[in-house]
């Protein structure tokens, strides 16, 4: 399945995208120094770029982790499609009375499947 939208985030990366990767890259080399320094220190010396290389990918992915689930909330907030960028179907379910289910959004895609339920009690929510 190839979209337009598809190729666009490929070819055209965020500001959003390129700081992500400019953290990413710093906190991994800081924490390659830290990994190594530290297991060095403890006298595991040949460890060390193996510890280096841990705490490096460890934090890589973490801060991956969070770029994708901050990028999924900018294109919730747009409307968008986090996945294929097309326009989200967003439906809220009020609260019931007493408390008995929260209020939720949902947001789904009819191109991809793409499917997002948060929590969210709106003015309207029964209390
Ligand atoms: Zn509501
Ligand atoms: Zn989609």
């Amino acid at each position: 399945m190839l979209h337009a939208g598809w190729t666009e985030r490929v070819t055209r990366p965020s500001a959003a995208t390129l700081a992500w990767g400019a953290l990413i890259v710093l906190a991994a080399a800081a924490w390659f120094v830290t990994g190594a320094r530290i297991s060095a220190r403890l006298g595991f010396d040949a460890a060390a770029p193996a510890v280096g290389v841990i705490a490096a990918a460890v934090v890589a992915v973490t801060i991956w982790r969070w770029a994708r689930a901050d990028g999924e909330q900018v294109a919730l907030a747009r409307g968008r499609c986090p996945r294929c960028r097309c326009p989200l179907a967003a439906r809220h379910e009020h609260a019931r009375p007493g408390a008995l289910a929260e209020g939720l959004i949902e947001w789904s895609c009819a191109a991809c499947g793409y499917d997002h339920t948060e929590p969210l009690t709106c003015e309207r929510c029964a209390s």
